[in-house]
């Protein structure tokens, strides 16, 4: 097997390095740390936590905790990890960051199978295979040879996410179905304000509370992902005339178009996530809560993704990788963790995992493995390859997984049991 070269020695890129060389594969694994900073690391160390020290929840009726249940049955190495490093967090796992770090790097650097070198990758060169893990804060030099390669505008820089919601959980009864001026199916959901109530969410946006932003993060926004108070502050219609524009939408209810709409477009093939379009925000998560109660039909919904809006490097990947996350332009050309779209550490951890995998079967010529659609894992999978329009990053959430019957605690049990069952069923197969 030929020596594969990772770059990024992030929390995916440490996955990758070390399930492969468990499996007798050699590995040269560059981190441009420290010699090479990025505005959010601060030390030395592999697999450093930029923020939080919280790995999230580790009951399986939450969908992280789904996930590293998930990733315990695959043997992730990490979550090894993490289980040495932790600190008491009730029901999360929480870790000493610098132990898990340094527990990390140690593990690295005694693998007698990985050179660690400390060294920026800036270009896309390479013998066999390459795994690209360099994480959202992916160095400029290589940002630049990424974006050369595919010859695209398509890699992105912000994360601009809008609110989704579980939209069995709305009350859709004053909603109507339709595409603008009926073109094409009806697919959104469109939710119609009266003149009041469009004025009070305007007044709601502008006061509400919002995020602090990081001090690199100070840089414009994109006019195509402003976030909805920025657009709120610019004018009491800007919305009226931007995103929540009425025009081709007649209420059946009524038989004309109301003052101003909110649309509800579906998210996933099979699931019940739905993103209330152009509702990217910096709003706090309480302020999002509040949000939802003054938006009609919307008040007991669930929040399946929370709006944010943060320095990110992502790829478009539907569209410029294959289902293993390996360039379309050039055979052994990986990438993995944050920069394919996956959003959080538990999900680059998994998305590190998996490419380990993908890289094998690449290696032998054989098919790579998709996880069960029912598992956290395998619609992750199917989200990066299927999700349509503008791509956005996603994390571990229940919305992903095909629609189950029931209350809202019923429907939760279900998909948690159907993806235990499938991922075992999956495993027991071989
Ligand atoms: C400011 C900030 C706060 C965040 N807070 C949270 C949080 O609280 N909770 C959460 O779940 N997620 C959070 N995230 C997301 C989190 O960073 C990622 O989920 C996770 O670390 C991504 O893993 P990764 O392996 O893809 O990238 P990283 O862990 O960032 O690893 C990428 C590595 O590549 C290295 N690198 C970059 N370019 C090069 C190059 N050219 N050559 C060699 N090495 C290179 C970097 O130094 C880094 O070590 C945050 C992200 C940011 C930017």
């Amino acid at each position: 097997m030929p020596k594969i070269t990772i770059v990024g020695g992030g929390l995916a890129g440490s996955e990758v390095a070390l399930q492969l060389a468990d499996k007798g594969i050699e590995v040269d694994l560059l981190e441009m740390r420290p010699a090479v900073k990025t505005e959010a690391h601060k030390t030395s160390y592999l697999a450093e936590l930029v923020c939080t020290n919280s790995l999230k929840s580790t009951r399986i009726e939450n969908a992280s905790g789904l996930l590293k249940n998930e990733l315990r049955m695959l043997g992730c190495r990490l979550l090894e990890v993490a289980d040495k490093s932790k600190v008491p967090a009730g029901h999360a796992l929480a870790v000493d960051r610098e132990l898990f770090a340094s527990n990390v790097t140690r593990a690295v650097q005694e693998h007698k199978l990985i050179k660690l070198i400390n060294e920026e990758k800036k270009d896309l060169e390479f013998s066999e295979c390459c795994v690209i893990a360099a994480g959202p804060l992916t160095s400029p030099a290589l940002s630049k040879s990424i974006q050369d390669h595919f010859e695209k505008e398509n890699l992105f820089f912000y994360d601009a996410i809008s609110i989704s919601i579980n939209i069995d959980s709305a009350d859709t009864g004053s909603m109507f179905r339709a595409s603008r001026y009926d073109k094409g199916e009806a697919d959104y959901f469109n939710i119609p304000f009266t003149k009041e109530e469009y004025y009070h969410l305007v007044e709601f946006l502008i006061s509400a509370p919002k995020t602090k932003k990081h001090n690199f993060e100070s840089a414009c926004y994109f006019e195509a992902c402003l976030p909805v108070e920025v657009a709120a502050e610019r004018g009491v219609e800007t919305l009226s005339y931007g995103i929540m524009k009425p025009r081709g939408l007649v209420n059946p209810l009524t038989g004309v178009e109301p003052y101003a709409v909110i649309q509800l477009r579906q998210e996933t093939r099979k699931g019940e996530m739905y993103g209330l379009v152009g509702f990217q925000s910096r709003l706090t998560r309480k302020s999002q809560s509040e949000l939802l109660g003054i938006i009609p039909g919307l008040k007991d919904a669930e929040i399946l993704r929370w709006a944010s809006i943060h320095r990110n490097t992502y790829l478009d990947s539907p569209r410029l990788l294959d289902e293993r996350q390996m360039s379309k332009l050039k055979g052994g050309l990986f990438f993995a963790g944050q920069i394919v779209g996956v959003e959080g550490y538990v999900e680059s951890i998994a998305h590190g995992l998996l490419t380990s995998r993908n890289v094998l079967d690449y290696l032998k010529g054989e098919k790579s493995i998709i996880f069960p659609e029912e598992t956290i894992l395998g619609a992750i999978q199917r989200y990066l390859v299927n999700a349509e329009i503008r791509f956005q990053p996603i994390n571990a959430n229940f919305g992903l997984l095909p629609r189950v019957k029931g209350n809202k605690r019923e429907r939760k049990n279900r998909k948690v049991q159907i993806a235990i069952d499938s991922m075992n069923a999956f495993l027991s197969k071989g």
